[in-house]
């Protein structure tokens, strides 16, 4: 067999930031993956895009990078409002799909995409970094093992400074899916949910529309989410705070266990577990979150195992931000379907 055949070839919709600075090396870091192909709504930017990451083809459209033979596999990273119909045209060209969070702008949407899946029976993920944190990876061991004993309280620290790089449709364009309940609420709730092995309940919050904030986009949020199991969460998300400290602590009623400077695209952070019998800094190895992602997804593709988030993940983490914004909207709590029956 040629090296050409043995090659998983995959397609990238959307010639992205996050394209480039993680998830082309994240798959060229598995053995017989290659990203063989780009697809941008702007011809010259796709084309621009390809020469310089070494990509082989470069598509002014979706449907011609789905007829390209040598594209079994879809990432799908463009912005937020293209994500469910790119999703849809992709599996039913049947190729198997990674998508960006969050899935889609509705619930149906994100249902839609996960059912379009099974009827072309492909595998289709949801790129939720943070639970391949090694940090919060450790988090989610310690709640298990029953350290903390019951786990009451959580809060989560993401208010980070937006890069000028990535400042564009987040921060101006509603209709693209902008704002940061969407992009940094979802890996909120995704992480949380991965950690503690609950479903969102309920959730408070306010918004603020602060000095990045145009149209209306919020860029900040301060919200509080009622567990299935009973934990009170608190979560700070912004894309205006240039030196706050990020992590994410979940306290029981037999101790406390902090992540810090986790709530990052990047492979750092330091967990500190603290006990009756004092503080203790829990080993992590580090790993790039996205390379261990796509190994995941590789790996379920081969057969072996499944992906680090699954679409279910994906709708459940959508659910949750836009009852978030429903709550900032209207100032009253909003209950989650999911985490009602979780309850029940
Ligand atoms: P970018 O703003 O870099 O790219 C989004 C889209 O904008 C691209 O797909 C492209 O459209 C267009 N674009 C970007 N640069 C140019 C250019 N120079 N010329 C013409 N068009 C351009 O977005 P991000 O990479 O920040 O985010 C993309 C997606 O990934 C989002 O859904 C976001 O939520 C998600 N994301 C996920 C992260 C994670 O850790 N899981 C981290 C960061 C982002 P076209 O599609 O037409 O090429």
């Amino acid at each position: 067999m040629s090296d050409i055949a043995r090659t998983i070839g995959w397609g990238f919709i959307g010639a992205s930031t996050i394209a480039r600075e993680h998830m082309i090396g994240a798959v060229r870091a598995q053995p017989g993956h290659d990203v063989v192909a780009v697809a941008s709504g702007d011809p010259a930017h796709a084309q621009r895009f390809a020469h310089e990451n070494g990509i082989a083809a470069a598509y002014g459209s979706v449907d011609a990078l789905l007829a390209d033979p040598a594209v079994q596999v879809v990432y799908i990273s463009s912005t937020n409002d293209r994500h469910h119909p790119q999703a849809l045209a992709a599996m039913a060209a049947g190729k198997a799909v990674l998508c960006e969070k969050p899935l889609a702008l509705s619930v149906e949407e994100a249902r839609g995409m996960i059912d379009a899946a099974q009827r072309a029976n492909v595998l289709f993920a949801t790129n939720h970094h943070l639970r391949n944190a090694a940090t919060h990876r450790m988090l989610r061991e310690v709640v298990r093992s029953g350290r903390i004993g019951k786990p009451l309280f959580a809060r989560v620290f993401h208010a980070i400074w937006l890069r000028e790089l990535v400042q564009g449709w987040r921060i101006d364009r509603p209709g693209a899916g902008g704002g940061v309940i969407l992009d940094i609420g979802t890996h909120d709730v995704d992480a949380l949910r991965f950690i503690l092995g609950s479903e969102v309940a309920e959730v408070v919050g306010m918004s603020q529309q602060g000095p990045l904030s145009k149209n209306g986009v919020e860029d900040g949020v301060m919200a509080v989410l009622r567990m299935s199991d009973g934990v009170l969460a608190q979560v700070h998300a912004a894309y205006t705070v240039r030196h706050a400290p990020t992590g994410l602590e979940i306290h029981g009623d037999a101790g406390s266990v902090v992540a810090s400077e986790s709530m990052t695209t990047r492979p750092t952070g330091t967990v500190l577990l603290r006990t009756a019998a004092g503080e203790e800094l829990l080993p992590v190895e580090h790993e790039s979150l996205y390379v261990r992602g796509v190994r995941c997804f590789c790996d379920a593709l081969g057969g072996r195992g499944r992906p680090a988030a699954d679409g279910l993940d994906g709708l459940r983490s959508l659910e949750a931000a836009l009852a978030i914004a429903e709550a900032c909207r209207t100032g009253r709590a909003v209950a989650v379907r999911a985490g009602q029956s979780a309850h029940a």
